[in-house]
């Protein structure tokens, strides 16, 4: 069992994934905590997120920020429950994700840094946003993400916001239906945290889907972003941001 259509109530296909997920990093030999599963909402309705959050889940991520903040609002009483943005984000929408996630994974420029910062101090939060940088590993033209040159001077602008916490790095490899196909992307993302600055600066990996989980927890990932194979198929077809 891997991805979608597995059957079961969205809780089943959660533990069923969950299980997948301990497997892959036994098998990688790595300790059962170094990887958690953040549980890729987008166009699911808040239903379908109760239903993962009873089961016990709390870390969701959601593409767009619209949808983000509504379903934050909607589910604001579940004070444990976290919404992570996974999705381009815009610099004039910096706003409402700096007050409701609790991490901003696909921090791509300079400028939606320094914005994001400012937005963030200024939001009412407990502590500062946590924030990944997403690296255009495979250098698609249409794909968001900065490019593995610029990345020196984008971490510095995020360490320089004190609203910030830099926490790692975000990739996304190019489509395939191999879920080998996304090993080099996935272990160039690795080799990029070793040349800034290592784990101690990079603690975080955000790499895996529902098609290549395994390959991503071998090659190092520390977070694994699952939607279709907990979910189902998405409700609506995908806009592309
Ligand atoms: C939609 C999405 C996912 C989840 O993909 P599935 O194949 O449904 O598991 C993960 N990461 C990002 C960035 C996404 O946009």
């Amino acid at each position: 069992m891997t991805t979608a259509d597995s059957g079961g109530s969205i809780a089943e296909r959660l533990a069923a994934q969950i299980e997948r997920m301990h497997a892959a990093t036994r098998a990688a030999g790595r300790a059962p905590e170094s990887v958690r599963m953040l549980a890729v909402s987008k166009f699911q309705p808040t239903s379908a997120i109760l239903e993962a959050y009873a089961a016990g889940q709390r870390d969701f991520g959601e593409n767009y920020v619209q949808e983000l903040s509504q379903k934050a609002q909607e589910l604001a009483h579940l004070a444990d429950l976290r919404f992570h943005l996974i999705g381009h984000l815009q610099t004039n929408k910096a706003k409402a994700v700096a007050a409701l996630a609790a991490s901003v994974q696909t921090v791509d420029s300079t400028r939606l840094a320094q914005e994001l910062g400012r937005r963030a101090a200024s939001a009412q939060r407990s502590g500062p946003l946590d924030v990944l940088v997403e690296v255009n590993v495979s250098g698609e033209v249409n794909k968001s993400g900065c490019a593995p040159e610029d990345l020196a001077p984008l971490l510095a602008a995020v360490e320089a916001e004190p609203g910030l916490r830099l926490r790692g790095l975000l990739t996304v490899p190019p489509q395939s239906s191999d879920a080998a196909f996304a090993r080099p992307y996935f272990n160039q993302l690795g080799r990029l945290r070793d040349e800034h600055g290592g784990r101690e600066r990079l603690p975080e990996l955000s790499m895996g889907m529902s098609s290549d989980l395994e390959v991503a927890i071998a090659c190092g990932s520390t977070w694994v972003r699952i939607g279709t194979a907990i979910f189902g198929e998405r409700p609506s077809p995908e806009r592309t941001p």
